[in-house]
């Protein structure tokens, strides 16, 4: 449609109209929706036609379509895009999708081998997908690790890497990059036995192939400026995954810290889930020091495979045998502090297997905009869904140009749309059952086509590999 000539408005406005009125319908249109464009500032009624899995049309006058959507009074946003994601599989999908997350990726444990991760979910997902090239599997590998599960169990996480060992995981970083990893991942938490130096080292791979560093990070405050540190002096862009759980108590000191890296130039974001507890691996290097300490310490450890709070003997057990176990503890105020924070993109953080899991899994968004947005008046609308849907997009953009066309609604942009209802959304899983879906989020659309349909999970799949451009290999 061209519309430079002010003088020609008109008529291309009624040549359009005529166009449009002989055109084949819409593959799909959502109708009469309150919709929110975070990138343009656009919160009106509109109507959406897509058509070939893109946002065709954003339209002030109704669009016929083969199917219509009537969204009145439901929200109409740019649909969630999960940056720290790491149950991928259909089963986490399918909680996650009704959660009104469209987009989702591994991008804090990342893999060892992205070619074959990508490769494994080729057939299409429920959700887009993607993942980051893992310092801490490249780690285990080249260590020779005995964890079976995402994270080190022994010497990839204790033991001390030589610089020809250093040298194999650069290896494996750049070739993850060059097969399309969209990150490089972190968890110094997860491996005390690797100096800042190697995180350095390896963010200087980050940093070369142009993406951003996802770190969970070690060592509160003073990890946190350690790790800024670091960053700068590889030039990397960084990201610290779960600002929420990794401050704690200190949470008003790294937003202040992470503001004034920003305010200094450096690139530096972060995220957060809401909810005051975590969950990881028992095996972890997180629980190292577990036998020294005092009894009441073990009630706030919650066995995920049974939802059983633990004893020492109980504990030590679970320890042994391996599994994973939620961490009670953090108070209502840290997590208000972190969700309240305009820096803190949402991530949920989960994975449900066989049934279990972490409720961020199945709620975040849905709690942010049912408790924190409506309820609570934590943060406005348009703010949380820009952390949602935008921002995670431009983390990535810059390395991944697909994420362009994500995160926003425009004509052009993935028709990955999420329609809700602001007076009922609301997380319902818990603790005890992480398997309850959130309310209040009827239809959710990726890639043009209807994955949650008047509530349930439809039989589409849709989702497709989000990758940076492959490397073609020269001589
Ligand atoms: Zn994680």
């Amino acid at each position: 449609m061209i519309r430079r000539h002010p003088l020609a408005i008109a008529i291309c406005v009624t040549l359009a109209a005529c166009a449009r009125e002989q055109a084949p319908p819409f593959d799909l249109v959502i109708a009469n929706g309150r919709v929110l464009d975070p990138e343009s500032g656009l919160d009106a009624e509109r109507h959406i036609g897509i058509r070939g899995g893109k946002i065709d049309v954003v339209s002030e006058t109704p669009l016929k379509g083969g199917r219509v959507i009537d969204a009145a009074r439901h929200i109409v946003s740019p649909g969630f895009i999960d940056l720290h994601e790491h149950g991928q599989q259909d089963e986490s999908y399918r909680m996650m999708v009704r959660d009104g997350v469209t987009s989702a990726f591994e991008l804090e444990v990342g893999t060892g081998d992205v070619a074959a991760w990508y490769a494994a979910r080729e057939a299409g997902q429920i959700v887009n997908h993607g993942v980051s090239a893992g310092h801490i599997p490249a780690r285990m590998k080249v260590l020779g690790d005995p964890g079976q599960g995402l994270l080190p169990a022994g010497i990839g996480g204790s033991g001390t890497a030589t610089d020809a060992q250093m040298a194999a995981m650069e290896v494996i970083l750049r070739e993850g990059l060059a097969q399309g990893a969209v990150a490089i991942g972190f968890g110094s938490a997860y491996t005390p036995g690797a100096p800042i130096s190697e995180i350095e080292r390896m963010f200087r791979v980050a940093a070369e192939g142009g993406v951003s560093a996802h770190i969970h990070m070690r060592g509160g405050l003073k990890g946190l400026q350690e790790t800024i540190a670091a960053a700068a002096a590889a030039h990397a862009a960084l990201h610290i995954v779960h600002v929420n759980s990794s401050a704690g108590d200190e949470i008003d000191g790294f937003l202040t810290a992470i503001t004034a890296a920003r305010d200094g130039g450096q690139d530096v974001t972060t995220e957060a889930y809401p909810y005051g507890a975590g969950m990881t691996e028992i095996q972890s290097a997180l629980f190292d020091e577990w036998q020294t300490w005092p009894e009441p310490r073990f009630a706030l450890h919650q066995l995920v495979s049974t939802g059983q709070r633990l004893t020492r003997a109980t504990f030590a057990k679970a320890r042994a045998a391996g599994g994973t176990v939620i961490i009670h503890g953090r108070s209502e105020e840290q997590t208000r502090a972190a969700i309240a924070s305009p820096l803190a993109m949402i991530a949920s953080d989960g994975f449900i297997e066989n049934g279990r899991g972490h409720p961020r899994t199945s709620g975040s968004y849905a709690k942010v905009l049912g408790k924190y947005v409506r309820d609570d008046k934590t943060v406005t609308l348009i703010d949380a869904l820009r952390r949602m849907t935008l921002d995670p997009a431009r983390r990535l953009e810059r390395r991944t140009p697909a994420m362009l066309n994500k995160g926003r609604i425009k004509a052009g942009a993935d028709a990955d749309l999420t329609i809700f209802d602001p007076a009922t959304v609301i997380d319902r899983a818990t603790y005890e059952d992480a398997t309850i879906a959130s309310a209040g989020i009827p239809y959710v659309i990726v890639g043009g086509q209807l994955v949650v349909d008047g509530g349930n999970v439809t039989t589409a799949r849709p989702g497709r590999a989000i990758r940076a451009p492959i490397a073609t290999k020269s001589r």
